[in-house]
């Protein structure tokens, strides 16, 4: 059997993106703010229903430009621990403190009850992330950040398209930032975007992204985060897609939701949020019972991923060790299933029964 992977990057129709590919060789134009760059950018704010909208080369560097931007002094960054390393590197190498508040063990996301405790006069911004598409207690965040004057960037990453009472998940904080990496939920092969309300913010990063200049005016610091014409392209291509992809991958969800033991904690929707289908998360109620299902389902050439593991807050980098007991335990017992477009239903039913056996 092939391998099966937590994931599959979805592919359009090949001809779909060689369209796109004799129009760039037609305008021999391969990056730069290029044209379809530009529709690509639009058609983002429109499916998202956000303004300014900026596509960068990755994720990561969204968040990096997103911090870098808000031109805080020198401090700490409130954070999850329970997230992929993108979260908490960013701001280290940003020469941030990440500060590491612990999970709400439901829906993954940093327990805002939490966050006041940890602030510190040199705490200058709090970056939550919407675990697997779970929103964040948005409110909650932004009023706590009001209150003691801090800044919010919400890495969405998982959050693409997901929306919260009505409004785009991503319309919150200062910035959101997405990721439009291969591995996620809609891709441009790499990619990713910076998301803000603010138009002077917004101005910014428009700047940031490609060497702070324009023409011969040199308005700020800046680097190197432009998105070529065929991340574009791509980006142009599986955005039709998108309906059905999610439905797909709906269908796939409610297999495992019908088929897997009540005896493993399976993923709950939140109130009130039309959600994405990016990940399917099943904690199990001991470390041994889930690398007993791992080291099964790898025997059937099915690969699950530790979808965290480990806890951020241990990571050897780190100036000095913080504790979150909530994050350590939950990242130790979690794992994402494999779930795809393409994903047929007998290996939902085989990945299932091997977990069910195992809990
Ligand atoms: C994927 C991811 C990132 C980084 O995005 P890249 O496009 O891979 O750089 C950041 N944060 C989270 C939560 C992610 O899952």
């Amino acid at each position: 059997m092939d391998r099966i992977n937590v994931t599959k990057t979805f592919l359009p129709p090949l001809e779909d993106y060689q369209r796109y590919v004799e129009q760039i060789w037609e305008r021999d134009q391969l990056t730069n703010q290029g044209p379809l760059l530009i529709e690509l950018q639009k058609k983002l704010e429109s499916y998202l229903k956000v303004p300014n909208l900026h596509m960068v080369t990755n994720g990561t560097l969204a968040l990096q430009i997103a911090i870098r931007a808000l031109d805080m002094p020198e401090g700490e960054i409130i954070t999850t621990p329970f997230s992929y390393v993108a979260t908490t590197s960013s701001i280290l190498w940003e020469h941030f403190e990440p500060v590491f508040v612990d999970i709400e063990p439901n829906t993954f996301c940093i327990d805002a009850a939490k966050i006041e405790a940890a602030i510190t006069p040199k705490t200058r911004a709090i970056m939550p992330v919407h675990v697997f598409g779970f929103p964040c207690e948005v409110e909650k965040i932004d009023a706590i950040a009001q209150k003691h004057n801090l800044r919010v960037i919400y890495d969405a990453a998982h959050a693409f398209g997901v929306e919260y009472k009505g409004h785009s998940l991503s319309s919150y904080g200062d910035a959101s930032i997405l990721s439009f990496h291969a591995t996620k939920l809609f891709h441009s092969i790499e990619g990713g975007a910076i998301i803000t309300p603010d138009q002077s913010l917004s101005d910014k990063v428009e700047l940031m992204k490609r060497f702070g200049h324009n023409g011969d005016e040199h308005y700020m610091l800046g680097m190197n985060a432009k998105a070529s014409e065929f991340q574009a392209a791509m980006g142009l291509c599986n955005l039709t897609y998108m309906e059905d992809i999610i439905k797909k991958r709906r269908a796939v969800t409610d297999l495992y939701n019908e088929l897997l033991t009540d005896k493993v904690q399976k993923p709950v929707v939140p109130a009130d949020t039309a959600y994405n289908y990016a990940y399917y998360a099943i904690v199990m109620e001991t470390e041994a019972q889930l690398l007993g299902a791992l080291q099964s389902l790898e025997n059937l050439n099915i690969f699950p991923r530790r979808y965290f593991y480990p806890s951020l807050n241990t990571l050897p980098y780190l100036r000095a060790a913080q504790s979150c007991p909530v994050s350590e335990d939950i990242s130790r017992r979690i794992m994402c299933l494999p779930l795809y477009v393409g994903l047929e239903d007998e290996i939902v039913r085989k990945v299932c029964e091997v977990i069910n056996e195992q809990a």
